[in-house]
This record gives C-alpha cells, sequence and structure tokens, in this order.
C-alpha cells in the first residue's frame, strides 16, 4: 500500500472562497454573505470558467458534454482503464452557502492537485466531474445533468426544459457557452465517489465527522394547478365560490396529515412553492399554483403516498363543484442503495487517518443517485454546524472537517483506481 495522501487543506479552504465569491449577495434574512449560482446564469457561467481554469491548470484535459457538464481527466498508467469519476455540482440554490456541490468538485479537484504534489500516477484515469442543474431550481428537475449522462433523463427532455423567464436550458446552454460536443452518454465509468456536506444533523448529534452513505432516499416532486373561479369578494355567497386558494390550502394541510399519520415510513413533506392569482386582496383565487416534494426511504411507502395524495386530489372538486386540478411530475426516483464494496472502502480508509464514521442514508437528492444507475457508487458526508443547515447562507462546515472529507476522498479514489 503506497503512503497515503496529504492534501493541502489550506488550497482546498482558499479555492472553496473564491468559488464562493461568483454570485455572492447580502442575505437581509440572515445578515450573511450567502451565494446565488442558479444553473447556465451568467454567474455560474463564470464559475464554471474558473473551475475549468483550475483543472486545466492542474493538468487535466478538460472535456465538456452536451448537457454543459464538466469533466477533467487525468491519466493513468493504464490509459484504457476504466476511469474513476469523483465530483458533484457547482450551481447552487438561490439562497445558498459555499459547500453544498462545491466540497464534491474542489474536493476532487484537491484530490488530483495533491496526486500532482506527490507525483505520483494512478493505474486508472481519475476523472473529477461537475454535472449541470442538480439543483433543479432553475429548470424545474433536480440532478438534471447526471440523470442525463446515465441515461434516465433524455437529452431532448432536458434542452426543452424552461425557467421562470421561459428561457429554454438548451438555449441557456447555447448563450453561455457551454453546449458541448461530448456526447452526453456516460461510459460507465470504474466507479463513482461523491463528498458532500451533510446537510443535515446527524453527524452533528452523534459527534461523528464523517458519514458513510449507504443510499439515497426516492423522491417524487409535482407542480399541481387549481383552477377556480375569480369572483368579487364581497358580493360573492360562499356557496357560489370556486375558490382555487382554498383547494391549495387543503393539500398543504393535507400532506402534512399524511406525514403525521405515521402510515408511510418516514415520509417528509413540503410544500415549497405556493401561488394564486390574481394575487389581489378583493378577488377570491382563480387560480393557484403549488410544489409538493415528497421524499421517502422506502419506495413501497412512496408509492402509498403518491397514491393517496393522488385519490385526495380527486375528491377535492366534491366540496367545490368546478374546481379543475391538474399535476404534472417535475422530478422522480426511487430509493437508491449504494455500492457496499465502496462504502466499506471509504469506512477503512477513515479508520486509517482516524476519523470517526457514522453510516447514513442520504435526505437530500445528490448526483450520485443517478450515476448509481451505471457504475459501483458511494458518498462521504462531512459533517455541518449549526444542526447542519443547508440551502442557507448560515450553511457551514470547518476546514477541518471539509479536510478529513476530502483526504478520505482521496485515500477511496486512490485505491479505487490502482
Ligand atoms: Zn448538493
Amino acid at each position: 500500500m503506497t503512503k497515503e495522501l496529504t492534501i493541502n487543506s489550506e488550497r482546498l479552504w482558499n479555492s472553496l472562497q473564491e468559488l464562493a465569491r461568483i454570485g455572492a449577495y447580502e442575505d437581509r434574512a440572515t445578515g450573511l454573505t450567502g451565494v446565488n449560482r442558479q444553473s447556465l446564469t451568467d454567474e455560474d457561467a463564470e464559475g464554471r470558467r474558473l473551475l475549468i481554469d483550475w483543472l486545466r491548470d492542474a493538468g487535466l484535459a478538460v472535456t465538456v458534454d452536451q448537457m454543459g457538464n464538466i469533466f477533467g481527466r487525468r491519466e493513468g498508467s493504464e490509459p484504457d482503464l476504466d476511469p474513476v469519476y469523483t465530483g458533484s455540482h457547482i450551481d447552487t440554490v438561490s439562497t445558498a452557502g459555499a459547500f453544498d456541490g462545491c466540497l464534491g468538485v474542489l474536493g476532487a479537484l484537491e484530490v488530483v492537485r495533491s496526486l500532482n504534489d506527490r507525483g505520483s500516477t494512478t493505474r486508472r484515469p481519475i476523472v473529477v466531474a461537475a454535472w449541470t442543474e442538480e439543483e433543479g431550481v432553475r429548470f424545474g428537475t433536480d440532478m438534471l445533468g447526471s440523470a442525463v449522462a446515465a441515461g434516465r433523463l433524455s437529452l431532448d427532455y432536458a434542452h426543452a426544459l424552461a425557467d421562470a423567464a421561459g428561457k429554454t436550458l438548451g438555449d441557456e446552454l447555447e448563450r453561455t457557452g457551454f453546449k458541448g460536443e461530448h456526447p452526453v452518454l456516460l461510459d460507465p465509468p470504474h466507479a463513482y465517489v461523491e463528498c458532500h456536506i451533510e446537510q443535515g444533523p446527524v453527524l452533528l448529534r452523534e459527534d461523528t465527522q464523517l458519514g458513510v452513505v449507504t443510499g439515497g432516499q426516492a423522491i417524487s416532486w409535482q407542480r399541481i394547478t387549481l383552477g377556480g373561479r375569480a369572483a368579487h369578494a364581497g358580493t360573492t355567497p360562499t356557496e357560489l365560490r370556486i375558490d382555487a386558494g382554498l383547494a391549495a390550502a387543503r393539500i398543504v394541510v393535507k400532506v402534512r396529515e399524511m406525514v403525521d399519520s405515521g402510515d408511510y415510513g418516514r415520509l417528509r413533506a413540503t410544500v415549497g412553492h405556493i401561488a394564486t392569482s390574481p394575487g389581489l386582496p378583493s378577488v377570491v383565487p382563480d387560480r393557484a399554483e403549488l410544489t409538493v416534494d415528497l421524499r421517502n426511504p422506502d419506495d413501497g411507502c412512496m408509492v402509498a403516498a403518491e397514491r393517496d395524495l393522488a385519490a385526495f386530489l380527486e375528491t377535492l372538486p366534491e366540496s367545490q363543484p368546478g374546481l379543475a386540478v391538474e399535476t404534472r411530475r417535475m422530478a422522480r426516483t426511487n430509493q437508491v442503495p449504494f455500492s457496499g464494496e465502496i462504502q466499506n472502502l471509504i469506512a477503512t480508509s477513515a479508520e486509517e487517518l482516524g476519523y470517526s464514521t457514522s453510516h447514513l442514508m442520504s435526505g437530500a437528492g445528490h448526483d450520485a443517485q443517478e450515476i448509481a444507475a451505471i457504475t459501483p457508487t458511494a458518498m462521504i458526508f462531512v459533517r455541518g454546524q449549526y444542526d447542519g443547515v443547508s440551502h442557507n447562507p448560515r450553511e457551514y462546515s470547518t476546514p477541518e472537517d471539509c479536510a478529513a472529507g476530502v483526504r478520505v476522498l482521496a485515500a477511496t479514489v486512490e485505491k479505487l483506481a490502482s
């Protein structure tokens, strides 16, 4: 066994901070500086260019595929062998911190930089990957770039997705110069490993530094549109109203009741977007739009929850005849178990380096869940502070914990590539 790789934690930390300056904004709710670098905006394009500069400076051969996914390849001593992939995403939500996704990409870059420092060549090539539109906040489908690369969603479907202003992902790829030539369908790599912040409180509460991720839970997103009838707030008798806002409120309460019932295992349900029109104080809403995000570590419980929610939606017009209910699925993935072999490699590497670990399932969706469909995959979680808050400028992991995660990433990737 080769001597373990020494990573440069200061260089890793500085890179995280430098990338976070692109798309930085003053967050009024927290009084902190946050990051808003949504996929394929000008800010994202600037972040991508910086990343590509760093990949090239590290001697990697950079390619961009038809989804704008970015790859930096470090040649192995046996270039014909399937490479080991490692990475994550650098797009963010509108109220992000510096770590979500970026730690996995810049951590992978640090692995390569450290191999360069030591002058080591691995047997297999190593590829650093940055996937497009992981967050799904701009074009409505999360883990999009990796889902297309893994063949679950089609390129045409992805290119046709539009943001709130009607701009399509395909056009935005073109506009920002990131519609690459490289075919999007990924040749199955030898393995994929992703380092990511936990975005939850488990590691902090268990007082362990790192998480060995056992898999990802099922995710279901849908947009529900309710059609009612606009009417005068003062003169329209209650029994004559078709109030789209009332129906939306019932859905919000219903999904919470489903969670509280305990009938659907460890279901989580969130209505994160809700809007009514015309949005005036004196007019009964004629239209309401909301999104329902369901998560479940058990596929059977997820199917039951989706079925019962659909049945509930069908009953809504009973109390308000004439109400129109339309649903559109935005995203849907099953529960994904990660490779036991790579989990063992991660756990052993952490132990060798003296870090404590817990095994846990991911609450959030990650690119690794998509890539797991085509190759053995696992993830390393890095502990967060402040109850692991994320998608918030308060998101924070200490330099020591980030370095711990990347050290274990380096050891795992090196073993997989040797
Ligand atoms: Zn992420």
